[in-house]
C-alpha cells in the first residue's frame, strides 16, 4: 500500500522514478518524494493512524514505504512516538503560557536522527543496497551504526575527527566502519559526495537524501496527533541543514491536505548557534543570501556551515511568519540548564540552542505569549557532557558525619534551586 508516485525536483518540477538519486538531471535542484494524496483520502484517517504502531511507522502511508510484498520490510528500532509534554515551569521562566516540549531525547539512539535513519535504511534496503554510509555531525553516525547493526547491513560512517568523545564511543560500539576525518563536517560531506560516485553504497544524506528527509515529517505528524489532531500556533526547531524545520512545515501541510487537521495558521521558527549561523544571518540580513561559514560552536550536532536546505528553511520561516535567531555558547549552556532545572529534561547542546532561542524570540515579541508553542528537544544531554562539565558538580562535598551534613543543609536553598536568569551581555 505505498502511495509514493516517484521523485520530483523541488526547483523545476521534473519527475523521475524512485531510485537512489538526489539531484535533478536538468537543473541540479534537490529531489523530493511525491505521493498520491487523492488515493490516500478516506484511507489515511485518524482512526487508521491511531491503530498503527507506537513509532514513526504509524504514518507509513505518508512515508516512502517498501511495497507490502517486499520481504525485507522496514528497518525499525522503534524510532518516534516520543512524548509531547506540557512545560509550564519552563514556560513561566521564558514568558509563555502554553509551552510544550517534543522530547526526542527518548529515541533508540537518543536523538531525532533515528526518524530519518529508519526511513533512509528502509529505502536503501528496498533499493537493493547492502552497504550504508553517512556524513555526520555525530548523531547521524550513532543512529546509522545502530540501525545498520540491527538490519545486518554493512556501514561506513564518516565524522569530523574532533567530535565529542561520547558520540564516537556510542557509535563505535555497534561495530560500524567508523571513519574520523580531519576536517569540518562540510569537508566530510564533500568527501562523501565524491565517494558516492565511486561506491555502490546508500549514503543516507547524499544519494538517498530524498527518502531520509521524509523521516523528519513524523515530528510534525506526532505533534499534531498528540495535541488531539490540532496544529500548534508556533514550533521552534533547531537547524543544521534546515531539513527538519522544512519537513515539520511540510507535515502540517500534508495533514491539512488530507483533512486530518483544521487549516489554521502555524508558524515555524529556527534556532542556530552563533558559532554556525548561516541561516540566521541570511534571515537577519534580509539579503536572503546564504553565505557558508566555518563552524566554531559547542553545538556540534548543528555545525553545518553550508546548509543543504537553508533556502527552503528560510522560505518556510518567511511564508509562515516565523523567525530565525542564534545564541552563543554561554546562552546554549544556560539553555541546557534552564530546561533541566525546570522540566527535568537533559538535552544535548542542540536542545540548549532551541531553549535559548525560544527565550530570545519571546523577548523580541516574535512568539505570542498566549499561543500554543512547541519546542523540539532533539538530542540527549549525556551525548555532550563536555559542554557543561566545567560548570556542574556536587553541590556539597562532605565527610560522612551528621555534623557536616547539618552544616551543608543550613546552606541549601529552600525548594528547588532557583532557575538561572542570566541576561545576554
Ligand atoms: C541533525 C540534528 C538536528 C537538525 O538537523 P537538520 O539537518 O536541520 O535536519 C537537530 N538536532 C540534533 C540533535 C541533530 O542531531
Ligand atoms: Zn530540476
Amino acid at each position: 500500500m505505498s502511495f509514493v508516485e516517484g521523485l520530483r525536483c523541488r526547483e523545476c518540477g521534473t519527475r523521475v522514478p524512485v531510485a537512489a538519486v538526489h539531484v535533478c538531471e536538468w537543473c541540479f535542484g534537490p529531489l523530493e518524494v511525491v505521493y498520491d494524496y487523492d488515493a490516500m483520502r478516506g484511507r489515511v484517517t485518524r482512526e487508521a493512524v491511531a491503530a498503527g504502531p507506537e513509532s514513526i511507522w504509524r504514518y507509513a502511508p505518508l512515508l516512502p514505504e517498501p511495497p507490502a510484498s517486499d520481504p525485507a520490510g522496514r528497518v525499525d528500532l522503534g524510532a518516534g512516538w516520543t512524548p509531547l509534554v506540557p512545560a509550564p515551569r519552563l514556560g513561566a521562566a521564558v514568558g509563555l503560557r502554553d509551552l510544550w516540549l517534543k522530547n526526542d531525547t527518548l529515541n533508540p539512539s537518543y536523538s531525532f536522527k533515528d526518524r530519518v535513519v529508519s526511513v533512509a535504511l528502509t529505502a536503501a534496503r528496498a533499493l537493493g543496497f547492502d552497504t550504508v554510509a553517512c556524513a555526520s555531525t555525530g548523531n547521524l553516525a550513532h543512529s546509522v551504526a545502530a540501525h545498520a547493526a540491527q538490519a545486518g547491513m554493512r556501514s561506513f560512517v564518516f565524522v569530523p575527527a574532533d567530535l565529542e568523545q561520547a558520540k564516537i564511543l556510542a557509535t563505535a560500539v555497534y561495530g560500524p566502519n567508523l571513519v574520523a576525518v580531519k576536517g569540518t563536517y562540510d569537508d566530510v560531506n564533500r568527501l562523501c559526495g565524491e565517494l558516492a560516485g565511486e561506491h555502490d553504497w546508500a549514503f543516507v544524506n547524499v544519494n538517498v537524501r530524498p527518502f531520509y528527509a521524509e523521516g523528519s515529517k513524523t515530528l510534525g505528524f506526532e505533534i499534531a496527533e498528540q495535541l488531539g489532531w490540532r496544529l500548534p500556533d508556533h514550533v521552534v526547531a533547531p537547524m543544521a541543514s534546515g531539513s527538519m524545520l522544512v519537513k515539520i512545515d511540510k507535515a502540517f501541510s500534508e495533514l491539512v491536505t488530507l483533512g486530518l487537521v483544521d487549516d489554521v495558521a502555524w508558524r515555524v521558527s529556527g534556532a542556530q548557534a552563533s558559532g554556525c549561523s548561516p541561516i540566521a544571518t541570511a534571515f537577519k540580513d534580509r539579503t536572503g543570501r546564504l553565505r557558508p561559514v566555518r563552524p566554531d560552536t559547542v553545538a556540534k550536532s548543528l555545525a553545518i556551515g553550508d546548509p543543504a536546505d537553508g533556502y527552503y528553511a528560510l522560505d518556510a520561516v518567511h511564508r509562515t511568519g516565523g523567525a530565525v535567531e542564534d545564541v552563543d555558547d554561554r546562552e546554549i549552556v544556560d539553555g541546557i540548564r534552564l530546561l533541566a532545572r525546570t522540566e527535568g529534561v537533559f538535552a544535548e547542546t542542540a536542545g540548549g540552542v532551541t531553549v535559548a532561542v525560544l527565550r530570545k524570540l519571546v523577548r523580541q515579541g516574535r512568539i505570542d505569549p498566549g499561543g500554543r508553542t512547541v519546542a523540539v528537544v532533539s538530542g540527549q544531554g549525556l551525548k555532550t557532557l563536555d559542554a557543561t562539565a566545567d560548570l556542574l558538580g556536587p553541590t556539597f562535598t562532605i565527610g560522612a558525619s551528621l555534623d557536616e551534613f547539618g552544616a551543608a543543609l543550613s546552606l541549601a536553598a529552600p525548594g528547588p534551586r532557583p532557575v538561572p536568569r542570566s541576561e545576554p551581555a
